[in-house]
């Protein structure tokens, strides 16, 4: 089970259990939070664009408690909050281009190292380039981490055209919503809004950027043995139940 109910000050567990416990600490694959046992799972949940990785990431928040960690979700609010950050990075994020990996690099460097990451996190659009993900490899050395598990979300050109451009976010709970095949249920349709780069002209260049320099990262954890595909094209629930099992082998 991910969540070991062990007591810190508990004395009546046998010495063999205790030394192994001493050494997944050590190793940083369990850690207490405050006196819980937990085990840590740093993941990464990669994916074309309107893969789903938004929508499975708030289902992996509520069943583990650790944080996602959304770069587009970061920018977009420098953007909301006009910051230099911001007006800057909206230009590019218009027209369906990355933003320069120093600027990404730099906002994930000082997330990963707030405390609600202790017991793990969820990267959602994060890395997205080969040398962003071995800038994520030195600052997780630094920090003592590592990544655990790439989650990879499969689905087709086609389909993310048609998921993108139907995907509404609520301004109200951030709920993701498509208007077609997941329309809301408990909230007003006045209350959804488009993202400004989610037309159909930017989700193909988005998606020509995504082909050319961000599958690679594939392969790159592929090396490392972490990657685990997952049919994204399957119902949401499905979907969530293949990632758990994954998260739990
Ligand atoms: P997303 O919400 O993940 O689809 O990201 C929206 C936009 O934010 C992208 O099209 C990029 O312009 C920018 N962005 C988000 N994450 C990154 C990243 N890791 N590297 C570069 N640009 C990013």
């Amino acid at each position: 089970s991910v969540k070991i109910l062990y007591k810190k000050h508990n004395s009546n567990l046998p010495k063999n259990m205790v030394k192994l416990l001493k050494i997944e600490i050590k190793e940083r694959r369990v850690c207490f939070q405050p006196n819980i046992l937990w085990k840590i799972m740093n993941i990464i949940l990669f994916g074309a664009p309107g893969a789903g990785k938004g929508t499975q990431a708030k289902e992996l928040i509520k069943k583990y408690e650790i944080p996602q960690i959304s770069t587009g979700d970061i920018l977009r609010g420098a953007i909301a909050n006009k910051t230099p950050l911001g007006l800057e990075a909206k230009k590019l994020m218009d027209q369906g281009q990355l933003v320069s990996d120093e600027i990404v690099n730099g906002l994930v460097e000082a997330r990963l190292q707030e405390a609600d990451c202790e017991k793990g996190f969820i990267l959602d659009g994060f890395p997205r380039t080969v040398a962003q993900a071995e800038e994520l490899d030195k600052i997780m050395k630094k920090i003592g981490k590592e990544i655990d598990k790439v989650i990879a979300l499969e689905v087709s050109d086609d389909e993310i055209i048609e998921r993108i451009t139907g995907r509404r976010v609520s301004k109200v709970t951030g709920k993701i919503y498509h208007i077609k095949y997941n329309p809301p249920v408990d909230e007003k349709l006045e209350d959804l809004e488009q993202r400004a780069d989610d037309n159909e002209e930017t989700v193909k260049k988005r998606l020509a950027v995504y082909n050319e320099q961000t599958a690679p990262v594939l392969d790159f954890y592929k090396k490392q043995n972490k990657v685990y595909e997952v049919d994204g094209a399957q119902g949401l629930e499905n979907i969530t139940k293949d990632i758990i099992e994954i998260l739990e082998k």
